[in-house]
């Protein structure tokens, strides 16, 4: 304990009279007195800290508690920003579990303030007056979209059921609790898989309260171990997309069809957890190989699960497609209600199926972003690129590939370009901090020592503002550069 405090101590007024002062009474004014308080008083200690750490002369202290006012103001600001804040996304990966996956269509957003702002017919059907159920909104629309990117057109799912709840995962989970609790599940070794965030296949099942019944191995499963595998205790054969991992050279597994044909023998439902939700075409831009929602719905398997917002381009959800008596089964499970989603998720993921219904698929920016065609972003990248050249950095267009992410197989990706930037001065981590922190944040690739921006997921709107981001933070970081490294 020091007996004789630093005399500097004495400079640093006491709150209730800092909080006098005109600029702080203002603050005051604009903001609460409690938060303007309470940061003052943060700040303030700040400053107690410096001066017993011996940081501060008469001079420079003086100056900081002139300046008290401007930083409590810059404190209040910082704290009443909402954390959770729009970015642009220059990593080329179109569903960023990171950065939100799919953005919504314009409809999507303007359907969802509609009902935000007031009430809605969640669960009344305006007919009779009645109770109603907020699946209703969305599921024949649903149906009605597979059936007519099928080739059995609009019509041909209309035999089926669809529920809709928080996620795929929760999708899973509420399956598998439903149909196969206390029974046993058989699925592949080569499937036993985590998917990421968490999402382990082995974990979640046990979790629902069913047995694992593995089968094959990792590389070779086939259609008579699912077979040899089946007892009186069977209730279920679960089949899982092999979203971000891929198993290649000596392989084997069953196709859909097969394994239907077995549980339409033996009366086992088929459950495939599908994930992507993917319902266009996507060989036109090079992802192969990506079996999609409607041919999973189309082979027939009892119970299809996948993602709202992966490559479907619509809100988070978990859609659930199948027979209706095993829709009706997870409906009545007490745990449906748990999982269920608000009407914010029902007005954008109606808005978002009527757009494939519509066929205006283009609107949704996820679709739109794969559909964009490599030589158009070049054109943007030159554009961009040459805006730059006056500034403290080499910017050159190159060729990339950009990802589609959300559990498409690993090897989706598109043909792409762009921009690389390397700074005179920092490093590209540097540069890369120094761009997360504009406003908005910009998050890109570091690519070989250079930071790379692929356009591909930037709305083609937003380039002005991206460029003016860029200049900015070029600029800045040359000057704060030497402050950066050292720390
Ligand atoms: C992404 C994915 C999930 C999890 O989906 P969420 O909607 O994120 O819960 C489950 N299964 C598969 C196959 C997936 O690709």
């Amino acid at each position: 304990m020091r007996e004789h405090p630093d005399p500097l101590f004495r400079k640093l007024p006491q709150v209730g009279e800092l909080l006098q002062r005109p600029e702080l009474l203002i603050l005051q004014e604009t903001y609460s007195r409690a938060l303007v308080a309470d940061h003052l008083r943060i700040a303030l200690e700040e400053l107690r800290v410096q001066v017993k750490h011996g940081r501060h002369s008469e001079s420079s202290l003086e100056a900081e508690v002139r300046n008290l006012g401007t930083a409590v103001e810059r404190r209040v600001q910082q704290t009443l920003r909402p954390s959770l804040r729009p970015v642009i996304n220059a990593t080329g990966v179109i569903l960023q579990t990171n950065l939100g996956r799919a953005p919504l269509s314009e409809t999507a957003i303007t359907q969802i303030a509609e009902v935000a702002r007031g009430y809605c017919n969640l669960e009344m059907d305006l007919d009779t007056g009645e109770r109603s159920y907020r699946d209703i909104h969305v599921e024949q629309l649903i149906l009605d979209v597979l059936g007519s990117h099928s080739n059995l057109g609009p019509s041909g799912f209309r035999d089926k059921a669809a529920a809709v709840v928080n996620n795929c995962a929760a999708a899973c989970f509420l399956a598998l609790n439903s149909l196969a609790e206390g029974g046993e599940v058989i699925v592949s070794r080569g499937e036993l898989v985590e998917i990421g965030g968490g999402f382990r296949v082995p974990d979640i099942l046990r979790k629902s309260g069913a047995i694992l019944r593995e089968v094959g191995t990792t590389n070779r499963t086939r259609i008579s171990d699912y077979e040899a595998a089946i007892t009186t205790n069977t209730r279920l054969i679960l089949r899982v997309h092999r979203s971000n991992f891929r198993i290649e050279g000596f392989t084997e597994r069953p196709s859909l069809q097969e394994l239907r044909d077995l549980g339409e023998r033996t009366s086992i439902p088929v459950f495939e957890d599908q994930g992507t939700g993917c319902i266009v075409d996507l060989s036109g831009v090079e992802i192969t190989g990506e079996s999609s929602w409607v041919q999973t719905v189309a082979s027939g398997v009892s119970l299809v699960a996948c993602s709202g917002d992966k490559l479907l381009g619509g809100p988070q959800c978990g859609i659930l497609v199948g027979s209706p008596s095993l829709i009706q089964r997870i409906r009545s499970n007490p745990l449906f209600r748990a999982m269920r989603v608000d009407k914010l998720a029902y007005a954008a993921l109606q808005a978002t199926m009527l757009a494939y219904l519509t066929q205006t698929e283009d609107t949704l920016p996820a679709i739109a972003m794969m559909r964009t065609s490599p030589e158009e972003i070049r054109q943007r990248c030159i554009a961009m690129a040459r805006s730059l050249s006056s500034f403290d950095v080499t910017a050159e267009v190159i060729e990339t590939r950009s990802i589609a992410g959300g559990g498409t197989t690993p090897g989706a990706s598109l043909p792409s370009f762009g921009l690389a930037l390397r700074h005179a001065v920092v490093s590209d981590a540097v540069l890369a901090a120094r761009l997360r922190s504009l406003d908005p944040p910009v998050v890109a690739r570091s690519h070989q020592a250079r930071i790379l921006l692929d356009l591909r997921t930037v709305p083609p709107e937003q380039d002005p503002t991206l460029t003016r981001l860029l200049q900015q933070a070029i600029t800045s970081v040359g000057r704060s550069s030497e402050l950066q490294e050292q720390s």
